[in-house]
């Protein structure tokens, strides 16, 4: 590993102003879908789920044959970060995978009823909770009732979040044998006392460890989760923890922000507000994490996301082929998305749904015989049309009116007269340029890409509730 140990080459980073960070730095959704999943309602019901994936089985409106995509959620976790806000049961007690386990098999059947059985899966998610909370016996009942159900075989993506703190080099090799090819692991700060601070104890060493075998063990990407904005970390810290995960080389960095949110998140209520880290802080750790990462070799995707040159997403990004889903960035095109689990979010066809949230429902459904579906929306063609623009933008950062026009039949200056007027105070400040035919993020811009894109949400322009989303930075 010698190699990668040098130190990082300088680059020059755009600096965000901090006139400017204030002045445009609004609450604001990650736009893993659009509409975001706040605006789901519960009027959307099983029935409509079960149309949907009907209309997709008999190639109709609904699917046309797009390629699928299976989201499995685990919601156990053996002990609570306190920065969490994922959708999880904290338990001891591995014995309750067991029933959770039961119902998948019945959410999986009554998906396949409704559509055919064995239809071919490009990408396969285990996230959650703590998917690692399972057994490895358990995993692989998960995996062999996936591969009855679909197609799955070697060329589908199949990625994992592990939880360093419980799995061993031998776990890694058994989801390596289950097919798994792609793996993320959630780091978070290598630092002591932000681990403390954050209920998160685990060693640089064990990660470096578990790293090596997974790259031995042959998965094409490994990820690590970072996040910026914790409890105890200073710009020092984070940048000893950004030279760290430099010398792990994972193909993938992922750097989140934290967003303190108390009232909404128990756990965080554990968290000591005084230890949290300024605003000015935390320009300083995102600007310093950036130019550490493109130093050392890395591309930038766009929001929060590196990947090594020869990393699929930085050669999708750099031919334009980037989408996002649910799980971030993604090289897959428009897929339909099953989501199985409790919580879990899907999309088939022009419709968006989420599971029931707690396990009660989540049972209560499934013993009756029916798909846990709690809400969801079905797009109109405004929405289908404000999707495609907010996508090109967060993905990447240009977007070009004649494709946009010649998809969706419209007139970008007339259609969206009002938000281009909304996008000068950005042109003037330097965060996006418009020309005649397109709009273009610039490298500053990229900051605030969020606040970009809710130029063009129509959902956002009469809302009264953003302060429910993080801070962009
Ligand atoms: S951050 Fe992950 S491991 Fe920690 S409590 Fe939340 S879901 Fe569980």
């Amino acid at each position: 590993m010698s190699a990668t140990l040098a130190p990082a080459r300088e680059v020059d980073v755009p600096v965000l102003p901090e006139a400017l960070l204030r002045r445009f730095d609004a609450p604001g959704p990650r736009y893993t879908s659009y509409p975001t999943a706040d605006r789901f309602v519960e009027a959307f019901d099983a029935e409509d789920l079960t149309q949907a994936l009907r209309q997709r089985a008999e190639g109709g409106v609904a699917g046309g044959g797009a390629p699928l995509s299976v989201y499995v959620h685990i919601p156990f976790c053996d002990s609570v970060c306190y920065y969490c806000a994922c959708n999880k049961v904290i338990t001891k007690h591995h014995e309750r995978a067991a029933e959770y386990l039961d119902a998948l098999d019945t959410e999986i059947n009554l998906i396949v009823q409704r559509t055919r059985p064995g239809q071919p899966v490009s990408q396969l998610h285990f996230g959650g909770g703590s998917p690692t909370f399972l057994s490895d016996a358990e995993l692989q009942r998960v995996v062999d009732s996936l591969k009855r159900a679909f197609f799955i075989d070697e060329r589908t993506e199949m990625s994992i979040e592990i939880d360093p703190r419980t799995v061993t080099p031998q776990r890694l090799a058994h989801c390596r044998s289950l097919g798994f090819n792609r793996i993320s692991f959630g780091v978070q700060d290598f630092d002591p006392q932000v681990q403390v601070a954050v209920h998160r104890v685990q060693s640089f060493e064990s990660v470096r460890e578990l790293m090596r075998s997974a790259r031995e063990l042959g998965f094409k990407s490994i990820n690590a989760d970072l996040i910026y904005g914790l409890p105890r970390q200073t710009p020092q810290t984070m940048a000893r923890t950004v030279q760290q995960i430099g010398e792990l080389r994972p193909d993938r960095i992922a750097l989140y922000s934290y967003a303190h949110l108390p009232q909404r998140f128990k756990p965080q209520r554990r968290i000591v507000a005084d230890e949290l880290p300024s605003a000015a802080q935390r320009v300083a750790m995102l600007g310093d994490a950036i130019a550490g990462f493109l130093g050392r070799g890395y591309h930038y995707i766009g929001m929060d996301h590196f990947a090594l040159p020869d990393d699929s997403l930085a050669i999708a990004k750099r031919q334009g082929r980037l989408h996002r889903n649910f799980q971030g960035y993604s090289t897959q095109p428009d897929c339909d998305l099953v989501g199985l689990g409790v919580s879990s979010i899907g999309k088939v066809g022009a419709n968006y749904y989420q599971n029931a949230k707690t396990l009660d429902e989540y049972y209560d459904a499934l013993r009756q015989g029916q798909l846990p579906v709690q809400r969801g929306i079905a797009l109109t063609r405004d929405d289908v049309l404000r999707r495609a623009v907010i996508m090109a933008l967060m993905c990447q950062g240009r977007l070009e009116f004649e494709s946009i026009e010649l998809a969706h039949l419209i007139k970008m200056r007339e259609y969206f007269a009002r938000e281009l007027d909304a996008l000068q105070p950005m042109a003037e400040a330097g965060l996006v340029e418009l020309s005649d035919d397109a709009i273009q993020v610039t490298a500053t811009g990229w900051y605030v890409v969020r606040a970009v894109a809710m130029v063009f949400d129509r959902w956002l322009q009469s809302d009264k509730l953003r302060e429910r989303f993080s801070r962009i930075i």
